[in-house]
């Protein structure tokens, strides 16, 4: 393996490196691990507690169950380097109860190369140390969980040298059968989005070069099957939509095991952005979509699309709703004097570069939109929006309270 798929690894020198961060392995909460690797003796059971402990180059091996007992799965979470120092969880589920296993893959990565390589390392690591022989070739069908380039840049690869069915959510096939219609059709509308916050002429440039980077690395594929939520996929994995960090975000509940995406996360809350960029996204059904998931029975963990797994999925829920609750009582708070979505934006975030400021932009305009959705917040500047010609910055301010009614 270390010949093949795992030639760019250095375990010798990776091992050096990690005993000589030990502070920094500290921060990272990552010390109880470095000292199982320090005591490591080379037995079987060492290699197995350490393996169904942390996995092996992030790979994570755990079954899933149905409520009876009668049909279990294996799913294995693969950590893949998606863009450079952006990590992604992809999921293969393999279901054993047929007379030839069903293949399963949630999220195929980005396609690039540190993504193919990453991902034909996971499957050699599935092979060799968790005895389940798996490869692309191998995939029945791909879920991809929604339109965002690190979890499906993969497909166009994945479809042009596998015999996997794809299968996508309606409301985000389009970005994937129709990739270059979806570019020159976002480009305006994030210019008007980003005119109407009020970002100046020249850092609007700057965002849509910066935006526009990397599209040309994705082509548009066929899909085989177009998802609805409620659908069963494979042997009884259910599908279930959740709108609001995309249009076409789904979960896919494997029994009593819930793989989140980009829905719910561990550590950090997911990014939002206005639905007047896109139908389907925006706070209202982002909040709407966390209820939705917080009423499921039946769920012993979730894994996100990104970083651990989540043992108290209703309790994070309530943790990322009480996040954005309070943000958007800071926001009321700024818009106190009239502001733009870009004024909010800088209140919230400082001044940021980069693809920061894209991400700084989107969040304050969600919160903003929710806001003046709900009716507490008003467009200040009217009679200018009204005269303007094209599109004219807004400016929102909060309401002030409207008195509750006499008793
Ligand atoms: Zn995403
Ligand atoms: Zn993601």
């Amino acid at each position: 393996m270390l010949a093949n798929e795992g030639k760019h690894l250095d375990p010798d020198g990776a091992y050096l490196a990690l005993v000589a961060s030990r502070d920094d392995v500290a921060i990272a909460s990552e010390l109880e691990r470095l000292d199982a690797l320090q005591a490591f003796d080379g037995s079987d059971e060492a290699l197995a507690s350490y393996k169904g402990k942390y996995g092996i180059c992030g790979v994570r091996s755990f079954s899933a169950r149905s409520e009876d007992g009668e049909r279990h799965a294996e799913i294995y979470r693969l950590e893949i380097e998606t863009f450079p120092r952006h990590v992604n969880n992809v999921y293969a589920i393999c279901s054993v109860h047929e007379e030839r296993p069903f293949y399963l893959l949630f999220d195929v990565g980005s396609g690039l190369p540190s993504s193919q390589r990453d991902l034909d390392l996971a499957f050699a690591v599935m092979t060799t140390m968790f005895g389940r022989p798996f490869s692309l070739a191998e995939v029945d069908e791909c879920v991809v969980s929604h339109a965002h380039s690190d979890h499906c840049g993969g497909v166009t690869i994945l479809k042009e040298t596998t015999r996997a069915k794809l299968a996508v959510h309606e409301l985000d096939a389009r970005v994937i059968d129709g990739f270059e219609e979806r570019v020159v059709l976002v480009t305006k509308d994030l210019e008007v989005f980003w005119r109407r916050a009020g970002v100046p002429a020249e850092q609007r440039g700057f965002m849509r070069d910066m935006y526009l980077a990397g599209k040309q690395l994705f082509r548009s594929v066929p899909i085989d099957r177009l998802l609805r939520d409620g659908d069963v996929v494979g042997p009884g994995f259910v599908v279930h939509h959740v709108p609001g960090h995309c249009p076409g975000l789904v979960c896919l509940q494997v029994y009593d095991t819930l793989l989140t995406s980009d829905h719910v996360l561990s550590r950090i809350t997911p990014h939002q952005f206005p639905q007047s960029i896109t139908p389907f996204a925006g706070l209202e059904h982002y909040f709407r979509s966390l209820a939705k998931i917080r009423a499921l029975g039946g769920i012993r963990v979730a894994w996100g699309g990104h970083e651990e797994p989540i043992t108290d999925l209703r309790t994070r829920i309530d943790e990322i709703e009480a996040f954005h609750r309070e943000r958007l009582d800071r926001v009321l708070a700024i818009c106190a004097r009239p502001c733009t979505v870009h004024d909010v934006a800088i209140a919230l975030f400082g001044e940021r570069s980069g693809y920061d400021v894209i991400l700084a932009v989107d969040e304050a305009g969600a919160h903003v939109e929710y806001l003046h959705q709900v009716g507490k917040l008003r467009v200040h500047n009217l009679a200018e929006v009204e005269a303007a010609e094209g599109d004219p910055v807004f400016k929102y301010q909060t309401k002030s309270a409207v008195p509750a009614p006499a008793a």
